[in-house]
């Protein structure tokens, strides 16, 4: 029976270029613990409709534990409560396995892999999320996320190309493929699943990169490399000398050394941040990730902390703002509020319903309806934004400001004096 891998693939993009996060961030507690248990719980949605052959809306209201079968009723703790936001999730992921049938061959879900052989680590395994052992040269390895903040990439993803190589391993497939597909399918952030083919050649030269970050790991356990990849995850943010460092250098780097002493006032800091010329202000972009992760990883664990009832010096646990009211039992204060002669009108908060819901309700069952509503649709362009030069977006051109004055041009081309 294999174990969870401490070398894991989905950790691969902190452990292959940081070796001593692993030892630092052993035992460490994982403050986002909650969105994961999310997220296995709808991987085993997922595999248990996968098997059934059944729509996940069926399952909406009940609990889904991973590692378990669904259980009837609300309110239990030990697993997720399956809403419609959930169930159409896994519907996206779903439909897009379903859409591989057609394809012929064999489909993999949660199926585990082991990973000895790439990483040296005894026992350890990982589960791919769905892999498809096609008739023709090309493996496809599918990977749902289910989490709403950050989009992953697919090009160069070590976790799924990881997977992919463990896979032609385990069941010496290495000489049936030319290339594989890797897909991530992340239905809370667009509904379109992302793909890249990678070619078999490049793959097993990834593989050697695994192995030698592998050795790395056990030959230099206290080399700490922050960046942005490696720390995003990583447990030991709050810990770690080298981020802190990364962040007081970069904070300092700016004052004058007789301003760089505690405390230092905000305005000293912005008055210094001002002076820099464009490399220095890049350079120092490049690391807002890195000092955004910290500061946020720091919040958490003194909070952590201090509700284990541990010390930390100038802070302390307050109560905060008292929640919103709210009615004990809705029934029946409506029963009452009715009794008071009450109008339906004063009694609810009618409004209309959002383009979002609109179209959940129309598009589909009645498109020439929604075709109507939808011309009654405005939408406000996105607020400027600043991101790196390899955004896919086009970059904004913004024209010099003159403050406030028409520039005039003589017309016989001279100077103006
Ligand atoms: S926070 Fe970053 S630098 Fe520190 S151990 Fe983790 S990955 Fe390495």
């Amino acid at each position: 029976m294999g174990k969870h891998a401490i070398l894991s693939p989905s950790g691969a993009d902190r452990w292959m270029t940081c070796p001593g996060s692993v030892s630092l961030s052993q035992g460490r507690p994982n403050p986002d613990s909650s969105y994961s248990a999310e997220g296995s719980d709808l991987h085993e949605l997922g595999a248990v409709c996968l098997d059934e052959g059944t729509h996940a809306k069926e399952y909406i209201g009940q609990v889904v534990l991973a590692s378990g079968v669904p259980l009837e009723g609300e309110g239990s703790r030990s697993g997720t409560v399956i809403t419609e936001d959930r169930a159409a999730a896994v519907q996206v992921w779903l439909d897009l396995i379903r859409s591989y049938e057609g394809l012929g061959g064999s489909l993999l879900i949660e199926s585990k892999v082991r990973l000895t052989w790439l990483t040296n680590e005894p026992d350890a395994e990982g589960t791919l999320d769905a892999a498809i052992l096609r008739t023709d040269p090309e493996l496809i390895i599918a990977d749902a996320k289910y989490g709403m903040g950050e989009e992953v990439e697919v090009v160069g993803n070590r976790q799924l190309m990881i997977y992919a190589a463990s896979l032609l391993e385990q069941h010496q497939l290495w000489e049936e493929y030319t290339t594989v597909r890797l897909v991530i399918c992340q239905p809370r952030i667009t509904t379109a699943p992302k793909e890249h083919v990678i070619r078999i050649e490049d793959l097993r030269a990834f593989c050697l990169e695994v192995k030698k970050a592998a050795i790395r790991v056990d030959a230099e356990p206290h080399v700490l490399v922050p960046s942005t990849k490696a720390c995003r995850w990583c447990l030991a943010k709050s810990i770690c000398p080298a981020l802190t460092k990364v962040v007081e250098e970069t904070m300092l780097e700016g004052l004058e050394a007789t301003d760089a002493t505690p405390p230092i006032p905000v305005a000293r800091v912005t008055a210094a941040v001002a002076k820099f010329d464009p490399t220095k202000l890049a350079a120092a972009m490049d690391k807002t990730d890195l000092f955004e992760m910290f500061i946020k990883a720091v919040r958490a664990e003194v909070e952590r902390r201090l509700l284990a009832n541990e010390q930390i010096p100038g802070y302390k646990l307050v109560q905060g703002k008292r929640g919103n009211r709210k009615w004990i039992d809705s029934a029946e204060v409506e029963t009452m509020l009715k009794s008071f002669r009450m109008t339906t009108e004063e009694i609810f908060d009618l409004s209309l319903i959002s383009p979002t819901t609109a179209e959940k309700r129309l598009a589909k069952s009645h498109p020439i309806r929604w075709q109507k509503v939808a011309g009654m649709i405005i939408q406000s362009d996105g607020a400027l934004s600043v991101a790196p030069e390899a955004d896919k977006r086009p970059a904004i051109s913004i024209e010099a400001p003159t403050f406030g004055l028409t520039v005039v041009l003589p017309e016989d081309g001279s100077d103006l004096v």
